[in-house]
């Protein structure tokens, strides 16, 4: 457990940040990283884990803060993981619907014993630019991959991945359902415990 008063989140979201600052609460003060630097960190890794630290390395040596970033993505068993930390550009860059589309034309003769997939987010923390421990918290939902299309709610995959527990696909759920069982939502609750704030 690390006592934390103010930490750079190493995104330039601001949804991603509102959410933040509403989970770990008022004790501790969530700055953007758009207060600091407009330049974007390559992401030069070929893990999510990687990458959530080249970006949280970046934002703590530009803040001079502890930084927290996020990698999150979609990785299918039969494709090997991918497409992993390259899920949001999949389909080169032309957006959640032709990344869906081409997944499906991928997977088209995959029988459903072997549509097997887990959405995976990792958070990295890291008390200053050259901290040597980061604290890594990884959530992981696992789920399988639709032969359609389904739901309307949610963004990127989530028309395509089944909930087996929910019986429908993540886009069916309702936000705040899916905010309370995601990857994203178990990752967060692990980052609290290890920040003592759960
Ligand atoms: P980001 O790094 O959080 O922006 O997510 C990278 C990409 O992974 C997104 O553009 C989506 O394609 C995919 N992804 C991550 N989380 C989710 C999710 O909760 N639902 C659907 N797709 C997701």
């Amino acid at each position: 457990m690390i006592p934390l008063s103010e930490l750079v989140l190493a995104s330039h979201n601001t949804g991603k940040l509102k959410e933040l600052q509403a989970m770990l609460g008022a004790a501790v003060r969530v700055r953007s990283i758009g207060e600091f630097s407009d330049v974007e960190p390559l992401e030069s890794g070929l893990s999510f884990v990687e990458n959530a630290i080249l970006k949280a390395r970046h934002a703590a040596r530009v803040s001079g803060l502890p930084a927290l970033a996020d990698d999150s993505g979609l990785a299918v068993d039969f494709l090997g993981g991918a497409p992993g930390i390259y899920s949001a550009r999949y389909a080169d860059g032309r957006g959640d619907a032709a990344n869906n589309a081409k997944l499906l034309e991928v997977l088209k003769d995959v029988p459903d014993a072997e549509r097997g997939a887990q959405f995976v987010c990792c958070l990295a923390l890291l008390r200053h630019a050259e901290d040597p421990l980061p604290i890594i918290c990884e959530g992981r939902w696992h789920g399988q991959i639709l032969h359609a299309v389904r739901g309307a709610q949610g963004f990127g995959y989530d028309p395509l991945f089944w909930v087996a527990e929910r019986d429908c696909s993540s886009a069916e759920l309702a936000p705040a359902e899916k905010n309370r069982i995601s990857h994203r939502a178990r990752a967060m609750a692990l980052l609290k415990q290890r920040l003592g704030l759960a």
